[in-house]
């Protein structure tokens, strides 16, 4: 089964999509936590970041150069921004597809909450 996020790589379901190149694709979060809230998602399926292999490295390294350039381009690198990524149950994930969330535009508090 495809993930949620494949489908949207592949646009069979619609997404918001920023930055597409052959290894990454990065769209709008649907639930915006931010006034900027980005997903940059390896095209092919890792499911968790567990599941990152040592042959990912360089895949890896270029979601966070995408992400990277998407806070230039949206504005938010100066003021400063969040990148996130959640892994398994505790780690709060949701979608199991790894993806680093961009978010930013206005401060965001303490980065866990007590
Ligand atoms: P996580 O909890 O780290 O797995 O985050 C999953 C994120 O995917 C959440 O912030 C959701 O709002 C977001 N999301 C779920 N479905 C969609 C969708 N169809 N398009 C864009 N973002 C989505």
């Amino acid at each position: 089964m495809p993930t949620l996020f494949e489908k949207i790589i592949a646009r069979q379901i619609a997404g918001d999509i920023v930055h597409q190149d052959d290894r990454v694709t990065a769209f709008r979060d649907i639930h915006p936590r931010a006034p900027v809230h980005i997903l940059i998602v390896p095209n092919k399926p890792i499911p968790t970041a567990n599941d990152i292999e040592d042959g990912d490295e360089a895949l890896v390294g270029h979601m966070f150069t995408v992400a990277r350039d998407l806070a230039k381009r949206e504005g938010i690198a100066d003021n400063g921004y969040r990148l996130i990524i959640n892994c398994n149950t505790h780690g709060g994930q949701e979608v199991y597809h790894l993806h680093v969330h961009l978010v930013g535009g206005a401060p965001l508090g303490p980065m866990l909450s007590r």
